[in-house]
């Protein structure tokens, strides 16, 4: 709030109660020409946000604290018009972040340290059992975009040949080698080590890392995903976890949020599990409102194309 207003001084701001019961009066709602939504879109309070905004008669534009919209919510705002932005980028480095550090606990014997330690217990892993180096080993990043183009410059830095994939081709600056199209993904899941989910949740990406595709990797290939659960067969997913074929999971996303406390990923003992928090870190608010945000106010009001619009 105080970043806008200092922004912004002339700005009538409203800000609506953290009280998922709470509605705006309709001559409030009238005066609502735009919206920012700085929080979460699934707790109670996001919907009184939504059923208040979503009925705002002359609500022009929507600017969300979220990088994915895939929720319906977002699609009903775009069906009467409103124009859609988002804070893509904003919690990249975080979730990049989580995605190398469940990657080096599934590539050094972290889980298997942690495990002796509870138990007061010193035991080296045995050069006999000593871990694959990672330094050459491939990872595939399907969503080049903010988020998997920095969970891929990070990951050179460790040496590991990183190819990605998107619908777009390979662009200047791209921290890659390589840039395929989603339809080779099956052929390239062969030669893939290190799984990386970042792209969208669209009727193109839903299921894309079928069953066929998780058998394709290599027998101990490990899967990171901190795209959308429905990205992956989860039924396949568990199966190929269970029987030994995947080495490891990290897993920020489920089919099911929050993740029922049967399902059998919860006890799989090489897999770890984030509760959808991978991007979890103070800077967030602060980087989307001063990075994003803003920025976008300023572009509507002098009539300039916004970043990150959703068409
Ligand atoms: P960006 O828009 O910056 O990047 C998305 C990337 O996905 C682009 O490179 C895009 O390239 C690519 N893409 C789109 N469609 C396909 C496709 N069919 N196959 C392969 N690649 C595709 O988004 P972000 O990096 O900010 O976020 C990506 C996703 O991560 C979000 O949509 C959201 O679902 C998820 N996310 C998860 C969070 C979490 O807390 N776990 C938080 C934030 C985001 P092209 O268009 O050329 O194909």
């Amino acid at each position: 709030r105080q970043a806008i207003e200092a922004a912004w001084p002339g700005l009538e701001l409203i800000v609506l109660p953290d009280d998922p019961a709470a509605r705006l009066p309709a001559e409030v709602l009238e005066r609502i020409d735009f919206a920012y939504f700085s929080g979460d879109v699934y707790p109670e309070y996001s919907r009184s946000f939504f059923a208040a905004t979503q009925g705002a008669p002359n609500l022009r534009w929507l600017h969300t604290f979220n990088a994915g919209v895939d929720n319906p919510v977002f699609r009903r705002f775009l069906d009467r018009g409103v124009v859609l932005s988002t804070s893509s980028g904003s919690t990249a480095q975080p979730i990049a972040q989580s995605v190398i550090g469940g990657m080096l606990m599934l590539a050094r014997p972290f889980l298997r340290w942690a495990d002796a330690q509870r138990r007061r217990a010193w035991e080296p892993v045995p050069a006999s059992e000593a871990p694959a180096d990672l330094a050459g080993q491939r990872m595939t990043v399907v969503g080049l975009g903010a988020i998997g183009s920095e969970v891929a410059r990070l990951a050179r830095a460790f040496g590991l040949e990183v190819t990605g994939v998107r619908r777009s081709p390979r662009r200047e600056g791209d921290p890659v080698e390589r840039v395929v199209p989603p339809g080779e993904l099956p052929a390239l899941a062969r030669e893939t080590d290190w799984l990386v989910l970042a792209c969208p949740l669209t009727e193109e990406t839903r299921g894309l890392v079928s069953r066929d595709v998780l058998a394709a990797l290599p027998r101990g290939a490990c899967l990171l995903n901190v795209a959308r659960g429905e990205v992956v067969d989860e039924a396949a997913l568990i199966e190929a976890l269970a029987t030994g074929h995947l080495g490891g999971a990290y897993l920020d996303v489920f089919t099911t949020e929050p993740l029922p406390p049967d399902s059998p990923l919860w006890g799989l003992p090489n897999v770890i599990i984030s509760p959808h928090n991978s991007a979890v870190a103070a800077g967030n608010e602060r980087r989307a409102t001063e990075g994003y945000f803003l920025p976008n106010l300023a572009r509507m009001r002098a009539g300039q194309p916004l970043v990150n619009e959703v068409r």
